[in-house]
């Protein structure tokens, strides 16, 4: 038998957990909005927290804009966040290259959406690659030869709903080509929400094709590898105990917190079910659990 796992608590008393801590990290998706409607409540709430002096981050697993276009999308819904508080899986990608001293000269290939390109460029990388890419249906006449461009030092692999066949095949060429090139991950998730009305197959449906054509593990930068974690604490000279990470998500959030060594609390208001939690099968607890984040406004000890 492994070590015993302990069951996630119910919240009860938000002010002492808000007093435990001096940052709080909050997941995006599920959490502060689902799709592009706000949850109830979540205005009061960071303000709320802000007005008590906590540092507040905000960390998505969504590879697809960059940390600038989610700054939009905090003021679209009314939410005075700073664009230097949000850190996407987008931006992951970037930071990660720039950590280990990418070379600048060395190009990266791209499969993903826009955010990745922008942060790349803005880091100063050159990339291909990218949305538009192989696009087209290359038509495979014989002696068909797909040529690569041998100066890719890295594959960066995202959420991309431009997802094709020629895409793996160029992405394939450049790792198995060169055993130097680098296998990065922004983030694995196995579905998404794209809408509300079902499951969609997440990044980790994009990552899984170039596991299975090269059987290399990628390096994932976003959620719940240390990387951004490290990063964080780094960045804003944070203990790591004196963070709670807030997410919907066992696998990602969750996981994310504890590997950590952050406090943590699950919210009720994405995809994770109390079902889910209390499933005997499920071995990720949270230390507290609630419905949403504007419990912080009403849970007070008895
Ligand atoms: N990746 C994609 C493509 C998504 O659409 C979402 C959620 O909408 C996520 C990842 C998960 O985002 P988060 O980490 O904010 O829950
Ligand atoms: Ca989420």
């Amino acid at each position: 038998a492994g070590s015993e796992v302990v069951p996630a608590q119910k919240l009860a008393d938000a002010d002492a957990l808000i007093d435990s801590v001096e940052t709080f990290i909050f997941d995006c998706d599920g959490v502060i909005w689902k799709g592009d409607s706000l949850i109830e409540g979540v205005p009061e709430t960071l303000e709320l927290l802000r007005s008590k002096g906590k540092r507040l981050v905000f960390v998505t697993n969504n590879s697809t804009k960059s940390r600038k276009q989610y700054g939009k999308k905090f003021e679209t819904l009314g939410l005075s966040v700073n664009e230097e508080e949000i850190f996407a899986s987008s931006f992951a990608a970037a930071a990660y290259l720039q950590s280990i001293d990418f070379p600048k000269d060395k190009k990266i290939y791209v499969i993903g959406e826009e955010g990745i390109l922008i942060e790349l460029e803005l880091a100063g990388f050159s990339y291909l690659g990218g949305p538009e890419d192989g696009g087209k249906k290359i038509e495979l006449k014989p002696g068909f030869y797909m040529e690569h461009d041998e100066n890719v030092g890295a594959v960066v692999v995202g959420f991309d709903r431009y997802f094709n066949y020629y895409k793996v095949q160029y992405g394939t060429l450049c790792i198995r080509e060169n055993p130097g090139c680098l296998f990065l991950a922004t983030n694995r998730d196995a579905v998404t929400h794209l809408t509300d009305a079902q499951e969609w197959a997440g990044g980790g449906s994009m990552v899984g094709a170039l596991v299975g054509s090269t059987q290399r593990e990628p390096t994932t930068v976003g959620k719940p590898s240390t990387f951004m974690m490290d990063y964080l604490a780094n960045k804003f000279g944070i203990t790591k105990s004196q963070i709670c990470m807030v997410g919907d998500r066992l696998d990602t959030d969750i996981l994310f917190g504890q590997n950590g060594g952050c406090k943590t609390l699950l919210v009720l208001s994405g995809v994770t079910s109390l079902s889910m939690l209390q499933n005997p099968n499920n071995s990720i607890q949270p230390d507290f659990y609630t419905n949403q984040i504007s419990d912080f406004l009403s849970l007070k000890a008895a």
